[in-house]
């Protein structure tokens, strides 16, 4: 069996409606078809890394409603223990309003509800279970005390904690310093170093000066060029295979659960990010978040 890993994050369900064109404000538009989907950034990196054969634990916090259930099952379903998804008893699950038009432009209103809720007591009623983690994998769709409290104790029992730092913002060099990896793309790498990245230099300027913030390892994603390694003072440019994109929702998640579940395995981290593009690389063939993940079965070998 694999490590442990520890996801905490945000769930939600996807609402989208795909129309002729996005309303103007005060606009109805009747037509278009309608699809309900999990989504949320920590349940996308749970499922990717469950689907590629990781064993996965995730911590987070739904609404006492029907979306909450109905999620529950599904990461059941797909083979990730949900012991410590917590429901919050007055405030619903998280919801996205997704409207997308013809030309895959789209508009979204995401209500965070119970996502919002996750606080350090439930970090640290989840504690039994993040000390049996060897990797605990958290992104910045949750509360940031909560994400820092959470790095805090895990970094304290020696589990490796990656941070995928979406949506961007700053962050505090406390929670930076107990990080092992952090795993920004160009946007996000900008905001934490100042540098616009737009290619392997400025990327590399960038993973100098964060990892100079105490990160261990910074793995900056470039979309279709792949992804920068800096681990101590080596840097390593990973490209990605050459595939026909349609959407490339998802694929950051994608790339963060597959990194993970390499690491579970003891790869190396250049090996593991080479996995971790390969199995970006097929999500964004596809369209949708996590209907677009790939399974272990479809990864040639490691
Ligand atoms: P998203 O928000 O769309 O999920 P992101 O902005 O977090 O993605 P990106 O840097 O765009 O992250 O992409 C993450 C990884 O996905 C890349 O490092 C690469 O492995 C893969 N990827 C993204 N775009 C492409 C593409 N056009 N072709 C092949 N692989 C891609």
């Amino acid at each position: 069996m694999s490590k442990n890993i520890i996801v905490i994050g945000s769930c939600n369900t996807d609402m989208v409606i795909k129309a002729d064109r996005l309303p103007v404000p005060g606009e109805t538009i009747i037509g278009g078809s309608f699809m309900m989907n999990p989504g949320g950034k920590g349940a996308n990196q749970a499922v990717a890394a469950a689907r590629l054969k990781g064993n996965v634990h995730f911590i987070a916090k739904t609404g006492n409603d029907l979306f909450g259930k109905r999620s529950i099952e599904q990461y059941e379903d797909e083979g990730i223990h949900v012991e410590n998804i917590y429901s919050d008893p007055t405030l619903p699950s998280g919801v996205a309003l997704i409207m997308v038009d013809m030309n895959g432009e789209n508009s979204i209103a995401i209500a965070s509800g119970a996502n919002g809720s996750l606080s350090p007591e439930d970090i640290r009623k989840a504690q039994p279970t993040i000390e049996k983690g060897d990797i605990l994998l958290m992104q910045l769709e949750i509360p940031i005390e909560t994400v820092e409290y959470a790095a805090q104790i895990a970094s304290e029992q020696g589990i490796k904690v990656i941070l995928n730092p979406a949506p961007a913002r700053a962050l505090s060099n406390k929670l930076l310093q107990n990080l092992y990896m952090i795993i920004p793309n160009e946007t996000e790498a900008e905001i934490l170093s100042g540098v616009k990245v737009t290619d392997w230099e400025s990327a590399r300027k960038a993973a100098d000066i964060i990892s100079a913030k105490g990160v261990d390892i910074v793995v900056i994603t470039l979309g279709s060029k792949g992804a920068l390694i800096k681990e101590k003072d080596t840097f390593h440019e990973v490209p990605v295979p050459k595939v026909k994109a349609v959407d490339t929702t998802a694929a950051g998640d994608t790339f963060c659960g597959a990194l993970c579940v390499a690491l579970s395995e003891d790869v190396d981290v250049l090996d593991a990010v080479k996995f971790a593009n390969k199995c970006a690389s097929i999500t964004v063939t596809r369209m949708g978040a996590q209907p677009s993940l790939p399974y272990r079965k479809e990864i040639d070998v490691l």
